[in-house]
C-alpha cells in the first residue's frame, strides 16, 4: 500500500513518541483516521519530571504531554488503559485484550520499555520501588515523608536524579552501581568523576563496582559480603523494550525492535519508534536504540512525514539532560567509540563541559550548567563540523563566533 492510499494509522503505545507521531500526522495535514492505544490509565504525560520536579512537588508538577482538548480538536482517538496483545499481520489489524479488533493500513509501535530488575534474590517487583509511569513516582512520593533510608540499584541517570532528591530531604541514601563509574554507559570518564564528586559531596554513599546478591526484609547484602539495612529499595538498573507484541507477530527483532534507516521495521505496513526501535543511526556506531525524549519526539515526526508524503532517513543529532540536584547536565551528539576528551571551563567553578572525540572527529559535547556550550555543540555537530581540540579548551576562544553564519 502507497502513502497516498494509507487512510488508518494505528499507534500502540501513548507515551512521547506515540503521542508525538499522532500529532505531527494532523500538523502534516493528515486526513485519515489516527487512533492511539495505551495500557495506562493516564493522559499521555511525560516522563522526565518523574524524576524531577515531581518528586519535589507533585501538585505543582505540570506533566500531561498535551491538554485533553488537543486529542478531540485534532480528531485522535485516544484509547487508555487497552492493552494490545496481538498484530495480526495478514488482517492488518490489532486485537485488544478486551477482544475489541482495530484495523490499520499503517501501524505504528511506540511501545517503549519497561524497567530491568536484576538477578538479585528476593527483588520482587511488587516489594521494591522502581520509576518509570506515573503510577510507579505516585507510590514513591507516598512513601516519602517515612523514609530515612534508601537503597538505590543503579548508578545511572534516573537513580542518581533521585538520589539527589532524597538528600534534599536529608534522607540517607546508598547508591548501588556495577561498574566502576557513573553513567558509564552514556557518559565520558572524565564527566563521570565530576559527578561522582558532586553526589559525593551532597552526602551520597555510591558504592562502585557493588552487586547487591540479596534482599530479605530491610537487608540488603552486597557480593563482597556487607549488608546494608534500609527502608526502601528503588530499581533504576536500566530498561528493557517492550518487543514483545512486535516478536510475536515474527517481526526482527534485537535489542528493539528492528527498523531501517526510515524506521519501517520488516513488515512495510509497520513502523517502530521511541524507546522500543533499534535504528541505524548515523551519529552512533550500528544498530543502535535511543531512550531520550529528542529521540522518541524526533523519530514520531519522522514516520508521520513519510506517511503523509515526505519521507527521509532519520538522522537527527542526539542530545539529552539530567537534573541531579543543583547540575545541569546536557549532552549534544553520543560519546560512542570515544577516544579522546578535553575539558572547557573548571570544575570548581560548578560549570564546564567535557568534548568528546573519535580519531579527532568531535563525536559529543557534555555540559554541566553550561548551556551556551551546550547549544554551541548542537549547532555544530548538526551541521556536520567540528571543533579542534585546542580551540574547545581555549577560554579565550567565543565558541559561538564558530558556527556558520546562513548565507545572506
Ligand atoms: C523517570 C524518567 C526520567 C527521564 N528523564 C529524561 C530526561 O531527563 N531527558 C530525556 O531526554 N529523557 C528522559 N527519560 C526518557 C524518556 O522519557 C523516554 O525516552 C521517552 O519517554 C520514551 O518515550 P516512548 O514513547 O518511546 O516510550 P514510553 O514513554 O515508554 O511509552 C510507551 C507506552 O506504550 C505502552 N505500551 C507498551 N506495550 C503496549 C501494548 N501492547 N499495548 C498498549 N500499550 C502498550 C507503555 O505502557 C507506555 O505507556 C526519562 C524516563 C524516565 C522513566
Amino acid at each position: 500500500m502507497s502513502e497516498s492510499t494509507i487512510s488508518k494509522v494505528v499507534i500502540v503505545g501513548s507515551g512521547q513518541a506515540g503521542v508525538e507521531c499522532a500529532a505531527a500526522l494532523r500538523h502534516s495535514g493528515f486526513a485519515g483516521a489516527v487512533t492511539i492505544i495505551g495500557d495506562e490509565p493516564d493522559l499521555p504525560y511525560q516522563r522526565p519530571p518523574l524524576s524531577k520536579e515531581f518528586l519535589k512537588s507533585p501538585a505543582d508538577s505540570s506533566l500531561p504531554l498535551k491538554g485533553e482538548a488537543f486529542y478531540g480538536q485534532n480528531d485522535i482517538e485516544v484509547r487508555l488503559g487497552g492493552f494490545v496483545r496481538r498484530i495480526d499481520r495478514e488482517a492488518r489489524e490489532v486485537e485488544l485484550a478486551s477482544g475489541d479488533k482495530i484495523a490499520y493500513d499503517h501501524l505504528v509501535l511506540a511501545t517503549g520499555a519497561r524497567n530491568r530488575f536484576p538477578p538479585v534474590e528476593g527483588l520482587d517487583p511488587s516489594l521494591v520501588l522502581e520509576l518509570r509511569t506515573l503510577a510507579h513516582a505516585r507510590a514513591l512520593t507516598a512513601r516519602l515523608e517515612a523514609l530515612k533510608h534508601v537503597t538505590i540499584i543503579g548508578g545511572g541517570f534516573i537513580g542518581l536524579e533521585v538520589a539527589a532528591l532524597l538528600r534534599q530531604r536529608d534522607i540517607a541514601v546508598d547508591v548501588l552501581e556495577a561498574a566502576d563509574r557513573l553513567m558509564g554507559r552514556v557518559l565520558s570518564p572524565m564527566m563521570s568523576e565530576e559527578f561522582r564528586k558532586i553526589h559525593e559531596e551532597i552526602g551520597t554513599r555510591l558504592r562502585l563496582g557493588a552487586v547487591a546478591t540479596q534482599i530479605s526484609g530491610g537487608t540488603v547484602s552486597l557480593s563482597d559480603g556487607e549488608t546494608i539495612e534500609t527502608d526502601a529499595v528503588i530499581v533504576a538498573a536500566g530498561i528493557l523494550p517492550n518487543v514483545e507484541l512486535a516478536q510475536d507477530a515474527g517481526l526482527a527483532i534485537e535489542n528493539g525492535i528492528v527498523v531501517d534507516a526510515n524506521l519501517v521495521t520488516s513488515d512495510p505496513a509497520i513502523s517502530a519508534i521511541g524507546d522500543c526501535a533499534a535504528h541505524p543511526n548515523p551519529w552512533g556506531l550500528g544498530m543502535i536504540r535511543l531512550e531520550s525524549v529528542q529521540n522518541a519526539v524526533d523519530q514520531g515526526k519522522c514516520v508521520a512525514a513519510r506517511l503523509t508524503g515526505t519521507p527521509a532517513a532519520y538522522d537527527a543529532l542526539p542530545w539529552f539532560w539530567s537534573h541531579q540536584g543543583k547540575a545541569k547536565l546536557q549532552i549534544a551528539g553520543l560519546a560512542m567509540g570515544m577516544d579522546e576528551t578535553v575539558m572547557r571551563g573548571d570544575p570548581a567553578d560548578g560549570k564546564f563541559s567535557v568534548f568528546v572525540y573519535r580519531q579527532g572527529r568531535l563525536i559529543a559535547v557534555e555540559s554541566l550548567n553550561s548551556p551556551a556550550d551546550h547549544m554551541v555543540a548542537r549547532r555544530m555537530l548538526a551541521a556536520g563540523l567540528s571543533i579542534p581540540r585546542d580551540v574547545a579548551s581555549d577560554p579565550a576562544v567565543d565558541l559561538k563566533t564558530l558556527i556558520p553564519r546562513p548565507a545572506a
